[in-house]
């Protein structure tokens, strides 16, 4: 099954940074703004290779890297702002005052996060989780979850957008 009855939920397997990175990009030109997007997965599983996809989706100008040392990257050249925001080093949930991590959930910006899961309790329940695995090689598992009506509408779309060979 990839697109579940209620439109919440999508599986899309890749082949490739650069299918992925497509993704990526369709998923930016869904966007409407206040979307919050948690990357969740292993290390070199492609959450920044998606999050530059969804920069070039909404137009960011430059390169799109990971922000593992700062935290947060701001793109505000796009047609939302996107914030892109890595928990990799967190390890005290103080650190997530310090960031200010609220403010950037909470505003009408574009939110990427990856390492969702340490700042569990933080998220509010809507907008979409994306789960990745390795499945050997190139090959990629994306699980797209809608929290909400906007992201139901969102996977929807983006399932039209996914050809019938990549779901399942
Ligand atoms: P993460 O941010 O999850 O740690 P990155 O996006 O930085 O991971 O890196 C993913 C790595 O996996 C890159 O080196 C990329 O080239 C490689 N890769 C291989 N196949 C894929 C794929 N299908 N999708 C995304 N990345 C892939
Ligand atoms: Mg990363």
């Amino acid at each position: 099954m990839y697109l579940d009855d209620d439109g919440a939920g999508l599986v899309v397997h890749t082949t490739a940074p650069d299918h992925t990175r497509r993704l990526g990009r369709a998923i930016g030109q869904l966007l409407t703004g206040g979307e919050i997007i948690r990357l969740d997965g292993d290390l070199g599983t492609g959450k920044t290779v998606l999050t530059q996809g969804i920069a070039e989706g909404l137009g960011v100008e430059g390169y799109v890297n990971s922000p593992t040392f700062i935290y947060v990257r701001e793109h505000l050249s796009g047609r939302l702002p996107l914030y892109h925001v890595d928990l990799y080093r967190v390890s005290d949930p103080e650190e997530l005052e310090i960031i200010g991590l609220r403010a950037y959930l909470d505003g009408e910006a574009v939110c990427v996060v990856e390492w969702p899961d340490r700042a569990e309790d933080w998220f509010p329940e809507r907008g979409i989780v994306i789960h990745l695995t390795d499945e050997g090689g190139d090959d990629r598992r994306l699980e797209l979850r809608a929290l909400d009506s906007g992201a139901r509408d969102l996977l929807r779309r983006l399932a039209a957008w996914v050809r019938p060979s990549e779901r399942g």
